[in-house]
C-alpha cells in the first residue's frame, strides 16, 4: 500500500454553521492513510442539487484482506488482552473528548453528506459522542463470573474479546451507527474494520485522525471505503474476520448471513428493517400523540428503521386525530439542511429519492387516498413532501414494505384484538408503540406485539443503555446496553481441578 496524504477541503457559509472542514480521503489501514491497491473512488454527493461534493478512495477485496491482516496483527500483539479494560476505556474516552471538541465541525459535514439538518446533525453527533463514553465506562467491567460446581473444583468463565469484527454500516445516522459498532467491540478488547456506507463517506474519514490522537494502537481501528458488493462482501466472506456487525437492509443481511455460512462461521448480528406500527387509541393526549407519532415517521426524513410508517388510529378518535396530524404535518418546513427553521432536508441519494416517488405511486395505484404531500419538494435535489396516506388496506405494498421515506400510512381500527392482528402482520418486528392514558391496555398491547422495542406514549425514544434490535425478519441479536457486549465477547469456561483424583 502506497501512503497517501490526500484530503478535500469544504467551506461551510451557511445560516447555522461558518467554518472549514478537511477530510483525508484515503483508507485508513493499520494506522495510516493509503492508497487502495485498485485506483477506484467513490464520487459523494450533495442531496441538497445532486452535485458532486469530492470523490474518496474505494477500497476492494485486495484491500480489505491487507486490512484484515493489519487488525488481527494488531488485535494480537498491541490490544485484545494485552490492554486492560481500564485503558481501553480511557482511549475511547478521550475520543469522545476530541469529537465534541469538534462538535459543529462533525455535524456540518454529516448534514452536508446525509442531508439532515445542521440541527439533527447535533443532536446525532452529542449522541455519538455519549455512546463513545457509554462503552468506555464499560470497558473495565467486562467479566465473567465463578460457578460453584462441587469441592474439588473452580469453575470460572472469562468474557474474552472475539478478535477482529467487521463493521458494515448505512448511511441514515453515519457516526452514531458507527459508535454504536465500534464502542462495545473496542470496550470488549477487540480490532474493528468498518465499511461505512459508500453515499455517507465523510464523517468516519474525518474520525481517524483522532482515532490515532486519542491513543489506539496502529491496526486497531481500520475505516475502509468501498461498495457493498466488492469491499463489503470481502469482508463478510474473510476468514480472519471473526464477527460481523451489520445494519442495513434486510436483502444485504441475508447475503451477510451466507456469506458467513460458507466460510468460516464468523459470528453475524444484523439490525435490519422494519415497518413499525403505532397504535393510537380513543383515550389518548392528542397533542402529544401527534407530535410523537410525527417525530416516529418524519424524523430524519423517514430514514430510520424504526420509523412508525403504519399508524392504527382508533376509530372514535379517527378524525380529530388525522385533521391534528394533517396540520401539524403541514407545519413541517422542507428546505436546505442549514436554514434554521427547516425541519426536513433532501432524502440521501437519487436511488432513495425514486424508490420512495415509486412507493407513492403503488400506494395511489393500490386505490390509497394521498391526504397530503405525496409530491417532490422544489426542483433539484431529493426532497420530498412529508405525505399521510388514507384508505389503506393491509395487503397494499405500502403497508407491507419498508418505504424508508417521509411516508405515513394510516389505517382505522376499532378494537383491540383488531390492532394487534393488524400490527404483527409484518415480515418485521423491530419497533412498535402505543399511545392510551390506560396503562393497562398499554402494557398488555405493548407485550402483545412482536418487536424489539415497544416504546409507550412516545416512539423513536431510543436510551444507550437499554437494548436494541428486532424480532422476526428485522435481525439478529441486540445493540446498545450491557446486553451488546455479549455479541462482542467469546465466554471461555475454565475449569480448575482442586483435589479429584482419578
Ligand atoms: P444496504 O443494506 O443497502 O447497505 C448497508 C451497508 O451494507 C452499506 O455499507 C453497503 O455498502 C453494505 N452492503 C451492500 N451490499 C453488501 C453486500 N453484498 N455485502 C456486504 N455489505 C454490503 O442498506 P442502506 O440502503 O444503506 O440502508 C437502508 C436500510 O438499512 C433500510 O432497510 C433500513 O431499515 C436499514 N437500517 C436498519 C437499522 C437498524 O438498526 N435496524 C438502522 C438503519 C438502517
Amino acid at each position: 500500500h502506497q501512503p497517501t496524504m490526500s484530503s478535500f477541503t469544504y467551506q461551510f457559509d451557511t445560516p447555522t454553521y461558518k467554518g472549514t472542514s478537511t477530510v483525508p480521503t484515503g483508507l485508513f489501514i493499520n494506522g495510516k492513510f493509503v492508497e487502495p491497491l485498485q485506483k477506484g473512488t467513490i464520487e459523494v454527493l450533495n442531496p441538497v442539487n445532486g452535485k458532486v461534493i469530492t470523490s474518496v478512495a474505494a477500497g476492494t477485496a485486495a484491500d480489505i484482506d491487507i486490512a484484515a491482516q493489519a487488525a488481527r496483527k494488531a488485535y494480537k500483539e498491541r490490544w485484545g488482552l494485552k490492554v486492560p479494560g481500564v485503558q481501553r476505556g480511557r482511549m475511547l474516552s478521550k475520543l469522545a473528548d476530541l469529537l465534541q471538541a469538534n462538535v459543529d465541525e462533525f455535524s456540518a459535514l454529516e448534514a452536508l453528506d446525509v442531508g439532515k439538518t445542521f440541527d439533527a446533525a447535533r443532536n446525532s453527533t452529542f449522541s455519538t459522542i455519549a455512546a463513545l463514553r457509554y462503552y468506555a465506562g464499560w470497558a473495565d467491567k467486562i467479566q465473567g463470573k465463578t460457578i460453584e460446581t462441587n469441592e474439588k473444583k473452580l469453575a470460572y468463565t472469562r468474557h474474552e474479546p472475539i478478535g477482529v469484527v467487521g463493521a458494515i454500516i448505512p448511511w441514515n445516522f453515519p457516526l452514531a451507527m458507527l459508535s454504536w459498532k465500534i464502542g462495545p467491540a473496542l470496550a470488549a478488547g477487540n480490532a474493528v474494520i468498518l465499511k461505512p456506507s459508500e453515499l455517507t463517506p465523510l464523517t468516519a474519514l474525518r474520525l481517524c485522525p483522532l482515532f490515532v490522537e486519542a491513543g489506539f494502537p496502529d491496526g486497531v481501528i481500520n475505516i475502509v471505503n468501498g461498495y457493498g458488493s466488492t469491499a463489503g462482501q470481502a469482508l463478510s466472506e474473510h476468514m480472519a474476520v471473526d464477527k460481523i456487525a451489520f445494519t442495513g437492509s434486510t436483502l444485504t443481511g441475508r447475503k451477510i448471513m451466507e456469506a458467513a455460512a460458507k466460510t468460516n462461521l464468523k459470528k453475524v448480528t444484523l439490525e435490519l428493517g422494519g415497518k413499525s406500527p403505532s397504535v393510537i387509541f380513543d383515550d389518548v393526549d392528542l397533542e402529544q400523540t401527534v407530535k410523537w407519532v410525527s417525530h416516529g415517521i418524519f424524523l430524519n426524513h423517514g430514514q430510520a428503521c424504526t420509523a412508525s410508517s403504519r399508524i392504527f388510529v382508533q376509530a372514535g378518535i379517527y378524525d380529530k386525530f388525522l385533521k391534528a396530524f394533517t396540520e401539524h404535518t403541514l407545519s413541517l418546513k422542507v428546505g436546505d439542511p442549514f436554514e434554521p427553521d427547516t425541519y426536513q432536508g433532501p432524502q440521501v441519494s437519487q436511488t432513495q429519492f425514486e424508490r420512495i416517488m415509486g412507493y407513492i405511486k403503488s400506494g395511489k395505484e393500490d386505490g390509497a387516498t394521498v391526504h397530503t404531500g405525496g409530491e417532490r419538494h422544489g426542483n433539484e435535489g431529493y426532497f420530498i413532501q412529508p405525505t399521510i396516506f388514507t384508505e389503506c388496506k393491509p395487503s397494499m405494498k405500502i403497508v407491507q414494505e419498508e418505504i424508508f421515506g417521509p411516508v405515513a400510512a394510516i389505517i382505522k381500527f376499532t378494537t383491540e384484538e383488531e390492532a394487534v392482528e393488524q400490527a404483527n402482520n409484518t415480515l418485521y418486528g423491530l419497533a412498535c408503540s402505543v399511545f392510551t392514558r390506560d396503562i393497562d391496555r398499554a402494557i398488555r398491547v405493548a407485550h402483545s406485539i412482536e418487536a424489539g422495542t415497544a416504546w409507550i406514549n412516545c416512539h423513536n425514544s431510543t436510551e444507550l443503555s437499554v437494548p436494541f434490535g428486532g424480532f422476526k425478519q428485522s435481525g439478529i441479536g441486540r445493540e446498545l446496553g450491557e446486553y451488546a457486549l455479549e455479541h462482542y465477547t467469546n465466554v471461555k469456561a475454565v475449569h480448575v481441578n482442586i483435589g479429584h483424583r482419578l
